[in-house]
């Protein structure tokens, strides 16, 4: 598939840089992005993955717009209060590109439903606030073969790393945070506070390692680093990584799975 004249315009910026070029430019345009969560993450990492042309986007969240969230949730405007944030982030990526293709899911997401949800996903870039969740959605990706990107943020501390356990030798979500999270709901964002735009150099260095996944075996930028966790340190402010194995005991991708 060539790209059209006006989507060479558009992505010249791209197509020119040799680790992404006009095969990674078609390459975006033919994946299937799954993205959890339209909050502080999500907000910055969907507007540069619109802006990075990734044709087929799905946006869930069940949640709808306070005021509070104005301060770091970028797609959003005052006059959103009260609306819910799925469709007002559909109708931003509508007019922002009105040649990608957007569907949405306002509901909550559980272990019942996450299935359905992700198993059409080239990519699943989880940025949701809460531990039930981010497992649920794990392990669905692990049961589906579909890589995750997981992407948290609370104060001045972010963490985004890249799982592919549904692969024999690597980590799961679960293999790095455990069982202990399962049943609560530890979202903490209201009572520690966060810094605005700490929630964005997450959401977009979230949005550039989903890049990096989507052009695994496309061209040079592409390279998943499964099993990498980052975590950017807005104090200092400095980043450092690691690495996390795969746990052979793991509910969400072990041998007891
Ligand atoms: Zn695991």
């Amino acid at each position: 598939m060539a790209l059209s004249p006006d989507r060479l315009d558009r992505f010249a910026r791209h197509i020119v840089l040799p680790e992404i070029g006009g095969p990674g430019q078609v390459a975006l345009a033919n994946r299937h992005l799954v993205l959890v969560g339209l909050g502080g993450i999500g907000s910055p990492a969907l507007q540069y993955l619109a802006g990075a042309g990734i044709g087929r986007l799905t946006l869930i969240d069940d949640d709808r717009v306070d005021a509070s969230n104005l301060q770091r949730q970028t797609l959003y405007n005052t006059r959103d209060i009260g609306h819910g944030k799925a469709v007002i982030a559909k109708r931003w990526v509508t007019g922002f590109d009105p040649a990608l293709d957007v569907s949405i899911s306002d509901g909550r997401i559980t272990p019942d439903n996450a299935g359905g949800l992700v198993e059409e996903a080239d990519l699943v870039l989880d940025g949701t606030d809460n531990f039930a969740t981010r497992l649920a959605v794990s392990d669905a990706c692990v049961r589906a073969d579909v890589p995750l990107l997981s992407a948290a943020v609370g104060r001045f501390q972010g963490q985004v790393g890249t799982f592919a356990g549904h692969l024999a030798d690597q980590a799961c979500y679960r293999c790095f945070v455990g069982d202990a999270f399962d049943a609560e709901d530890c979202d903490s964002c209201a009572e520690d506070g966060m810094l605005g735009a700490m929630a964005g150099w997450v959401g977009t260095f979230a949005a550039m390692q989903a890049v990096r996944v989507l052009l695994d075996g496309i061209s040079g930028f592409g390279d998943p680093q499964w099993g990498t966790v980052q975590l950017l340190d807005g104090m200092k402010p400095a980043m450092r990584s690691f690495n996390i194995a795969k746990d052979p005991r793991c509910r969400g991708c072990g041998s007891a799975a």
